[in-house]
């Protein structure tokens, strides 16, 4: 954790990684804040929910005119609430689907009926086995904290 903690005390708060986060603008994920936080109030990084907004493009990252390696501290975070407590409610369930249907949201009955009726290909990784084994592999792979 000190090596966490000299990494954050380089932050000068100049919010270019709020800023630069397209996540933010929508969410409420805020690199800067969170900084904020461990530095002045030990909050751990790990207890920001918010973090699982984070999409990973690294854009605050590159951009930290102080070369604080955010996305890999979200990151890491991030294996290390999946290793503790598994993943949030919501990402599991999410990450069950692509893992049984090779999509997150499942194709509808009625809309495969009416996609074959008029003579439509069906794109979805539900009907490719192959896609849908690949996916599978990711998930599990994903769920062991591998990738996130
Ligand atoms: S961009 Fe870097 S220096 Fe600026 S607020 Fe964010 S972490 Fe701190
Ligand atoms: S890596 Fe995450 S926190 Fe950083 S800019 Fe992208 S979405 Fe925002």
């Amino acid at each position: 954790m000190n090596e966490l903690k000299n990494e954050l005390k380089k932050c000068i708060q100049c919010g270019t990684c709020t800023a630069s986060c397209f996540s933010g603008r929508v969410t409420a994920l805020n690199m800067r804040k969170i900084v904020m936080d461990y530095l002045s109030n030990e909050r751990s990084v790990d207890v920001h929910d918010e973090i699982w907004f984070c999409l990973s493009c690294y854009a605050c990252q590159e951009r930290c005119p102080r070369g604080i390696k955010l996305t890999e501290i979200i990151l890491k975070a991030r294996q290390r609430i999946t290793r503790k407590k598994g993943l949030p409610g919501r990402l599991s369930l999410a990450l069950n689907s692509l893992k049984k249907f090779g999509a997150l949201v499942v194709a509808k009955e009625e809309h495969v009926k009416m996609r074959k009726s008029l003579g439509l290909p069906l794109y979805h990784a539900q009907f490719d086995e192959k896609a849908r084994k690949e996916i599978e592999k990711l998930v599990e792979k994903y769920s062991e904290g591998v990738l996130i």
